[in-house]
C-alpha cells in the first residue's frame, strides 16, 4: 500500500511511512531512469527547508523530502518531545514547491531494538558544535547514511547555516565512496538578518530583539576585515563584546577556523569560515559565514 493522503492544498502527494516501502519505492524511480533528490528535515517547515526543496527541485525528476526528528542527535538535556512538529502544514508547505513525496518514518522502525551501528568521523566533530554537543554529529552522520540507503538519492541538499553539518557530510560521502551529489543552500534569513529556524518558535518577544545580534556580528567581523583586520583573536573579542552588549545572550562559542577542517585560524589570509552559537534565552542559535579578506 503506498500510503497516498491529500494534503491541505487539495493535491496528491505521496507520504510513505515504510522503511522497505520508501526502498521499493526508490528501486522503481531508479529503474524507470528518474533522478531521485532527497532534502532531509526534522520538519517544521520554514523558508529556508522551502528554499532547499526549490534547488532540490532543479537537481532531478522525482523530490523527496524527509521528515524524522532524529533521537540520535539529541544529547540527554536537549529536550527532543519539546521539538515543534505540524505534520499536516509541513505537507501542505512541501506540496506548494513540487515535493514528490515525504518520507514519514517512525523513531522504533529507524532505531529497532538492540540498535547499535553508528558512522562517526574522527576529527571534525571535535570543533564548533560538536564541543558542547558531544554525540550529536555522530547521530547525524549516522541518521544521513541510514536515510541514504533507504531514500536512495542521487542528489542530496543540505543548508549552509549548518555548516559544520554540510562540511562532515561531504567528507563522509567522500570518505565512504556514496554517489549522491551533494548541494549546499545558502542561508534564509528574516528582514532582520535572523537566520529562519524552527527554534526561533521558542523566543519571547524581548528575546527575539537581541536574536539578530548573530548577523550583526558576522556582518561586523566581515566589514573589519575589509577595513585590514587579519588578526581573529582581536575579531573574536570585538563579536564577544557586541554579542553581550544584547540581553539575554550567552556565548557557546564564536570561532574563526578552516572552511574545510574547522581547525583555528590565527590569521585571516583569502578567507576563513566565521561561526557562531549563541543562547538568546533557552534557544541555542548557530550563525556562519565566509569571511573573504580578498573579493573576488
Ligand atoms: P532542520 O529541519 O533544522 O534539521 O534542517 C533541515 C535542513 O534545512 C538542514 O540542511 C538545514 O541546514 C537546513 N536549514 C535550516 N534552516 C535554514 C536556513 N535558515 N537557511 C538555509 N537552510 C536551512
Amino acid at each position: 500500500m503506498l500510503n497516498i493522503k491529500t494534503c491541505l492544498l487539495g493535491k496528491l502527494i505521496q507520504i510513505i511511512t515504510d522503511i522497505p516501502l520508501m526502498q521499493r519505492e526508490a528501486d522503481r524511480l531508479r529503474e524507470a531512469g528518474k533522478r531521485i533528490v532527497l532534502v532531509p528535515t526534522m520538519g517544521f517547515f520554514h523558508e529556508g527547508h522551502l528554499n532547499l526543496m526549490r534547488l532540490g527541485r532543479k537537481e532531478g525528476d522525482h523530490l523527496v523530502v524527509s521528515i524524522f526528528v532524529n533521537p540520535t542527535q539529541f544529547g540527554p538535556t536537549e529536550d527532543i518531545k519539546a521539538y515543534p512538529r505540524d505534520f499536516e502544514r509541513d505537507c501542505a508547505m512541501a506540496e506548494s514547491v513540487g515535493v514528490d513525496t515525504v518520507f514519514l518514518p517512525p523513531a522504533d522502525a529507524m532505531y529497532t531494538g538492540g540498535y547499535q551501528t553508528y558512522v562517526s568521523l574522527e576529527r571534525l566533530p571535535l570543533h564548533l558544535c560538536g564541543l558542547s554537543r558531544p554525540n550529536h554529529f555522530r547521530g547525524v552522520s549516522s541518521v544521513v547514511t541510514k536515510l541514504f540507503h533507504v531514500a536512495k538519492p542521487h542528489t542530496a541538499v543540505f543548508g549552509e547555516k549548518d555548516r559544520q553539518q554540510l562540511i562532515i557530510i561531504r567528507r563522509m560521502v567522500r570518505d565512504l565512496n556514496f554517489d549522491i551529489k551533494i548541494v549546499g543552500g545558502p542561508i534564509v534569513r528574516e528582514d532582520d538578518g535572523l537566520a529562519m529556524s524552527s527554534r526561533n518558535f521558542y523566543f519571547s518577544k524581548e528575546e527575539r530583539l537581541s536574536a539578530p545580534v548573530l548577523f550583526q556580528t558576522l556582518q561586523a567581523a566581515q566589514k573589519l576585515v575589509e577595513q585590514g583586520e587579519r588578526n581573529s583573536r582581536r575579531i573574536i573579542a570585538m563579536a564577544g563584546e557586541l554579542i553581550l552588549s544584547r540581553p539575554h545572550t550567552r556565548i557557546d562559542y564564536v570561532s574563526i577556523c578552516d572552511p574545510e577542517t574547522l581547525e583555528d585560524v590565527d590569521q585571516i589570509d583569502k578567507e576563513a569560515l566565521m561561526a557562531l552559537a549563541v543562547y538568546v534565552g533557552k534557544a541555542r542559535l548557530i550563525d556562519n559565514t565566509v569571511l573573504h579578506a580578498v573579493r573576488d
